[in-house]
């Protein structure tokens, strides 16, 4: 059954530190809203449970991306759209970009922001393998102040994060250390737009003399939040990519995740795909010469 708009509140003080008080002087009664890709979704449904609506979507503080020489910073706000055409994001992390051009449609890119597909939390969504390949950062924020986390201690099980009630995400911050690297995004879903991935995956890395000597590898889809393959990628540091190295990555990343039979695919053919994917990457790696 659709929701009735007039059981609905909606907001927009416009300031981030109205909007930060507001969310501490009434905790978990007023719910932020960026884009609103997920949470109308949920409106539509008439399954959208917070009646009080606050917006970010037009506070500056969360709008733009900052680049520095060590680092950018992405406001929590941003786009798809304009991740997909941000010169530095599309030049050295292109592993985001192609999470952005693969993101919904033109319209959902339009109004979908990274933010939003962070704390929406999941376990399919595009941009978090890459967030976890670039090790990325995020500032939240509250009126105490902002704290910074790594991203990868930010997720802790299904949908579940370490985000208070009264906090906001206000950037995602990515060390610009990566453009030597070999930069690989595939989603596999049941087509090429507007497609929920059954398995995506976020992988780079850079060889020496012919080894591998950094390799970062993530996964999307195969498990309640996105993994990285530590074994694998530990396990071939300083080892030539071949034919042993490709079978062996192949073998242990589709045992490393945890797929789950659902509407769109079976665990089966998820672990399958994983494999191939981390050998595909693999391959490509020892083929684009990246060394150093
Ligand atoms: C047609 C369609 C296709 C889609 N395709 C894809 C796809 O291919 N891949 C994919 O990954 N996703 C997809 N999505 C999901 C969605 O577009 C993304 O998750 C998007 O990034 C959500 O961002 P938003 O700003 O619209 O979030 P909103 O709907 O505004 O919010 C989502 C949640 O995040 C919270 N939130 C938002 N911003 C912040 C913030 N800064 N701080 C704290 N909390 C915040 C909100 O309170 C809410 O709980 C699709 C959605 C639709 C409708």
């Amino acid at each position: 059954m659709r929701s009735n708009p007039a059981e609905y509140e909606l907001i927009a003080p416009g300031k981030l530190q109205a909007v930060v008080s507001l969310l501490a002087s009434e905790p978990g009664q007023w719910l932020p809203i960026a884009g609103g890709t997920d949470l109308m979704v949920q409106y539509a449904a008439g399954k959208l449970q917070s009646r009080k609506l606050v917006s970010i979507w037009n506070l500056p503080e969360l709008r733009g991306i900052e680049v520095t020489p060590e680092e950018i910073k992405i406001g929590a706000a941003c786009t798809y759209r304009e991740l997909r055409e941000h010169e530095v994001i599309v030049r050295e992390f292109s592993l985001l970009a192609s999470a952005a051009r693969c993101t919904g449609g033109v319209a959902n890119q339009n109004r979908g922001t990274l933010g939003g597909n962070i704390v929406n939390a999941s376990p399919a969504a595009d941009s978090l393998p890459a967030l976890l390949a670039y090790e990325a950062e995020l500032i939240l924020v509250s009126v105490l102040g902002e704290r910074r986390i790594p991203y990868i201690n930010f997720h802790s099980g299904y949908k579940k994060m370490k985000l208070a009630s009264d906090e906001l995400i206000r950037a995602i911050c990515l060390r610009r250390k990566f453009s030597g690297y070999f930069q690989y995004a595939r989603k596999v879903g049941a087509r090429n737009a507007q497609a929920i991935s059954k398995v995506c995956i976020a992988a780079m890395g850079r060889l020496r003399d012919g080894a591998v000597e950094d390799l970062r590898i993530a996964l999307g889809s195969v498990a309640p939040v996105p993994l990285r393959l530590t074994e694998v990628e530990r396990a071939a540091a300083g080892k030539p990519v071949d034919a042993e190295l490709v079978r062996w990555a192949r073998e242990t990343a589709a045992a490393a995740i945890q797929p789950i039979d659902d509407i769109r695919s079976t665990a089966r053919y998820r672990a399958a795909v994983a494999g191939n994917l981390v050998a595909e990457f693999l391959q490509q790696l020892r083929d684009s010469g990246k060394t150093v």
